[in-house]
């Protein structure tokens, strides 16, 4: 009798010991594996604890989006820290044209839409010393963009983008801001970044500290989709052709959207 106890007690004593084994693999994977649930970085980036000066072309805008922009500009501002970029959206209020000084961001509306890739929105950089560092860029919202919840998660993409943040279409749903939008006009319900987009910033920062790429011969730009139909996204921007290989590229070149002043 003795002996069946001790039996029954060491095959408990296992049972136990295969639940923790697979509760400390559970714990261990990386929630924000590349692809999945995090984008891939690369991009072009502000200059780490750059003040960026913001400002937003008025005229463009219904008064009562002005909210919404500077929302998506506090979103990414409170999570500075944490993303270790220190880089600092600052609103400067309205400007009649695009601004092109040192660390300026525009606001504006421009006809960007395009029919086959739906691309609603669009970043455009430039680099004055030809490197991945931007040094001035605009956001341009197409006119058919309109709802303001959808405004606000266009502008947190897109700024997701100036943080050295990829398109990942393939991510699960709501694991990062950079995923897919469903459709012009319907909110996505993302309005700041995720801690995947937080982890994913502080990596593209921290391999900025070690190497800035070098500028995109001929600044071609690339909607930089994850093989998937871009849907609605913004993504036509300068980036670096290393960024390009790194995420295993996209199908389409586009013409340039540097600035042209
Ligand atoms: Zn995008």
């Amino acid at each position: 009798m003795r002996q069946g106890f001790s039996i029954i007690l060491i095959s408990l004593l296992v049972v136990i010991g295969v639940a923790d084994v697979n509760a400390q693999v559970k714990t261990t994977i990386d929630p924000c594996r590349v692809g999945h649930q995090a984008p891939a970085t690369g991009f072009w980036t502000w200059a780490a604890n750059a003040h960026v000066q913001v400002y937003v072309r008025f005229a463009d805008f219904d008064p009562g989006h002005l909210p919404y922009l500077l929302t998506a500009l506090q979103n990414w501002n409170s999570a500075s820290e944490q993303t270790g970029s220190g880089v600092k959206f600052e609103y400067q209020g309205n400007t009649v044209q695009q601004r092109s000084c040192e660390n300026c961001l525009t606001i504006m509306r421009g006809r960007v839409f395009d029919k086959t890739t739906r691309h609603a929105t669009e970043l455009r950089a430039y680099s004055a010393k030809g490197n991945q560092i931007i040094t001035f860029a605009s956001i341009i919202v197409d006119p058919v963009l309109t709802n303001p919840k959808a405004l606000l998660n266009a502008l947190v993409h897109e700024l997701g983008h100036n943080l050295g943040l990829l398109d990942c279409y393939t991510c699960k749903r709501k694991s990062t801001v950079m995923n897919q939008f469903e459709a012009v006009n319907v909110s996505n319900d993302m309005e700041k970044p995720t801690s995947c987009d937080i982890a994913q910033v502080r990596e593209a920062y921290k391999e900025l500290k070690m190497l800035v790429r070098a500028s995109p011969s001929g600044r071609e730009s690339m909607p930089v989709d994850e093989g998937e139909e871009p849907v609605d996204d913004d993504t036509p921007i300068v980036i670096p052709p290393t960024a390009n290989r790194s995420t295993g590229g996209s199908t389409t070149l586009r013409p340039a959207h540097v600035p042209n002043n």
